[in-house]
């Protein structure tokens, strides 16, 4: 940790103390607060007001009991979160993760990282993160709705077009929104289509916030390419996990003329070197809902049960599964295999030793909270063309998306070089992202 009098210090220690057993919570906090020192030391009214010990503690923690019947009348019973974090810029905003590893301390970690990144976007949205412990993986369309419905049940009189936006995450897709919604109008006998975003296209939705993550993190590599005089041409990527992300990601850096080879989920990986195809991935992941080995067997391609696939060479990385994915291990292989960019599509996948590691090896990096800033920021397009009852275009969508991508790219790199980082594109993203909210924090009074 970096000393500044030792108020950085002392406040990752009441961080920890006041939010026992949280390891990931602890690791985002920690990794921004290392940040932080510079800002410490030029803007002491942060200090004076506690503005940084304000942003540590969430504005609101609902907990709450999720039972639903499953398709043979048995009762289940699961656990459902939502964490208010902050709302200095706006509503809170941030998507609902359905996944049996979920308790608070990762809802806590994926809200306080959305803080920064929604603040990185530049649009006026708050940061908030929310989910369950329920494991969607072989449940049916019937189960999977009757769970929305009861989480909504409680949900709804905590969130609102004003107060709070939810959307999707890992295990929350267009399906799993579509039911929540109905839900929400049901109960609320109002379409207040603004309440939720990644709604289907027909009733509300947003084009392109389905590619918006996956997209927007290939857009920022291409500015970090760019800025090394590099382009995607001929290079080789691999790109973890199956699902939202991974999926658009592969398409745009095919799109952009590089070749992703390899690609996984949580059973085992693929490499493909004649590079995925995409409309078969989509249609095992997305339509048919099987797993990453029947892509490899209906396409002849190698799979690797187990195993990790940051063994396969590649000159890009783009980390798109779950947290803590790519360790010291995994980054040493990368680094010695000749990967020169790495980019977080997932919400910290890369360890702090990995992210060392690459930092010590001269890899370019990009954190989530910059990198996939994507995603929410097609989000907040959403809630405009909710406001305005009005529906864009792909391409005028597609082309506001680039733009907030090379906006939040151009922040990262020019606040790094502001505070004496320069090309660290982690400091500059938690410092950038960190001032606007501070500010407003500041403005607003003690609250
Ligand atoms: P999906 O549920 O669509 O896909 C997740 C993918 O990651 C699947 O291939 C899944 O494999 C794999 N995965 C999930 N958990 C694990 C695990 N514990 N170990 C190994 N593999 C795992 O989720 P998304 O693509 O939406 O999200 C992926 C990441 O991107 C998350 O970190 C999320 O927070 C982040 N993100 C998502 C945004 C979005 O708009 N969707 C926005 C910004 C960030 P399997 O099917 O085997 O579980």
């Amino acid at each position: 940790m970096i000393h500044v009098d030792g108020t950085l210090d002392t406040l990752y220690d009441e961080v920890l103390k006041r939010n026992p057993g949280e390891t990931e919570f602890h690791q985002a906090a920690r990794e921004v607060l290392e940040s932080l020192a510079p800002v410490v030391t030029k803007h002491p009214e942060y200090v004076d007001a506690a503005v940084i010990r304000r942003v540590c503690e969430p504005e609101r923690q609902i907990i709450f009991r999720v039972p639903w019947q499953d398709d043979s009348g048995a009762v289940q019973l699961n656990r459902g979160f939502r964490v208010e974090f902050n709302s200095a810029l706006g509503p809170y905003k941030g998507g609902l993760r359905f996944h049996p590893s979920v308790y608070l301390g990762i809802v806590k970690f994926l809200g306080f990282e959305q803080i920064f990144k929604n603040s990185l976007t530049g649009l006026p949205i708050g940061g908030g993160k929310g989910g369950s412990d329920f494991d969607p993986k072989g449940r049916s369309d019937g189960e999977i709705m009757r769970f929305c419905q009861s989480f909504m049940t409680e949900l709804y009189r905590h969130i609102g077009e004003y107060t709070d936006v939810p959307a999707g995450d890992i295990g929350v897709g267009g399906r799993e929104i579509g039911y929540l919604f109905g839900q929400y109008k049901r109960i609320t006998n109002r379409y207040e289509s603004g309440v939720l975003t990644g709604k289907g296209i027909t009733w509300g939705g947003s084009q392109v916030r389905t590619e918006a993550t996956g997209y927007g993190t290939v857009y920022f590599l291409d500015e970090m390419l760019k800025t090394g005089g590099q382009s995607f041409d001929g290079k080789r990527v691999v790109v973890s996990g199956s699902g939202n992300v991974a999926v658009y990601a592969t398409e745009k850096v095919e799109q952009l003329g590089g070749t992703v080879v390899a690609c996984s989920d949580s059973s085992g990986y693929v490499v493909d070197e004649k590079g995925i195809d995409l409309s078969l991935l989509k249609d095992v992941k997305e339509i048919r809902r099987e797993r990453i080995s029947a892509y490899a067997e209906e396409r002849g391609a190698i799979y690797v049960p187990g195993g990790s696939v940051w063994d396969v060479p590649c000159d890009i990385a783009i980390p798109c599964a779950t947290q803590n994915e790519l360790d010291a291990d995994a980054a040493d292989r990368l680094i010695k295999n000749g990967t020169s960019y790495v980019a977080e599509g997932a919400n910290m996948p890369c360890t702090p030793e990995a992210v060392r590691l690459f930092s010590d090896a001269g890899v370019s990096f990009a954190p989530g909270k910059a990198a996939n800033a994507g995603g929410v920021a097609t989000s907040a397009l959403e809630m405009q063309q909710n406001a305005s009852r009005d529906s864009w275009s792909f391409d005028y969508t597609e082309d506001r998306l680039a733009d907030i991508m090379r906006g939040v790219h151009d922040r990262c790199l020019e606040t790094a070089d502001e505070y004496g980082s320069p090309g660290d594109y982690a400091t500059g993203a938690n410092i950038a992202g960190f001032i606007r909210v501070a500010n407003a924090m500041l403005a607003q009074g003690v609250i």
